[in-house]
């Protein structure tokens, strides 16, 4: 997937190449191109942004330099502008822009954009949440790396994304690692004994206990989407019900 970045702080993005989105990038799976619209600017004072009409507080980022940056790196695909009155990012979301061949991606500044550029770039709106942060490289990353998780040969051969919080229709189970014991505390006794079914059946226990606790709406939708059951899972789910 070609995943192409509009910002004024191209290096703000240093960390995509690290982990296991650098190894993507490293591999081919994943092409990240960033331009800095600095570069684009016909200002010769070399301004990106000016004062808003109509008054008011902060700048405004312009028009034109966005959108010189735009046809001058050659971008496509589905254009995202960062903002927070965008749609909400979702794992659906994030899902459906995986399947895209490009994306290319417009982080905002100060006020935000000159309409126009927004307009002629035909940009969906997507926002990481309701709060607002300084600018759009934040929101652009936590994009891309939730994007990415999507696309085949991100993730470890044995890792599959539909098996974590939220995309199984439960929060994750608890994980112990070594030690066995760690100043008194013990991992619980069931993870050592080798029996898979159990080890199963208590992990998806922990995932329904924690998820009707902290996440009532997703307990519910859960119940609601009818999972296939054991006669064992059917027992234990009375519990909670
Ligand atoms: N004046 C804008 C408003 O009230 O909607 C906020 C501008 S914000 C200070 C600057 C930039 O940060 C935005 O243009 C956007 O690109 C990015 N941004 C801030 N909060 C965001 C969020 N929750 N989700 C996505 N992008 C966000």
């Amino acid at each position: 997937m070609k995943i192409n970045i509009l910002t004024i702080f191209p290096e703000m993005f240093a960390p995509l190449r690290m982990s296991m989105l650098g190894r993507a990038i490293d591999n081919g799976i994943i092409e990240l191109n960033v331009t800095d619209i600095r570069d684009y600017t016909i200002d010769r004072h070399n301004r990106v942004d000016d004062t808003p009409y109509g008054g008011g507080a902060g700048m405004v980022m312009q028009v034109q330099p966005i959108l010189d940056a735009f046809e001058g790196s050659g971008f496509g695909g589905e254009v995202i502008y960062m903002s927070p009155r965008g749609e909400m990012l979702s794992g659906a979301l994030a899902k459906e822009l995986s399947e895209k061949t490009e994306m290319t991606i417009l982080c905002g500044h100060y006020e935000g954009v000159d309409q126009r550029a927004l307009d002629r770039l035909g940009v969906r709106e997507v926002s990481i949440g309701d709060y607002v942060l300084t600018g759009g490289e934040l929101p652009a990353m936590v994009l891309i790396d939730t994007v990415a998780r999507f696309i085949d040969g991100v993730l470890a051969g044995d890792e599959s994304v539909n098996d974590e919080s939220i995309y199984s229709g439960l929060l994750e189970y608890p994980h112990y690692s070594k030690p066995r014991e760690y100043d008194g505390d013990e991992v619980p006794e069931i993870l050592l004994s080798g029996n898979h079914g159990e080890i199963d059946l208590w992990r998806w226990e922990q995932a329904l206990a924690l998820t009707k606790e902290r996440r009532p709406d997703l307990f519910k939708a859960y119940l609601e989407s009818e999972p296939e059951l054991s006669k064992k899972q059917k027992r234990i789910l009375q519990k909670y019900l």
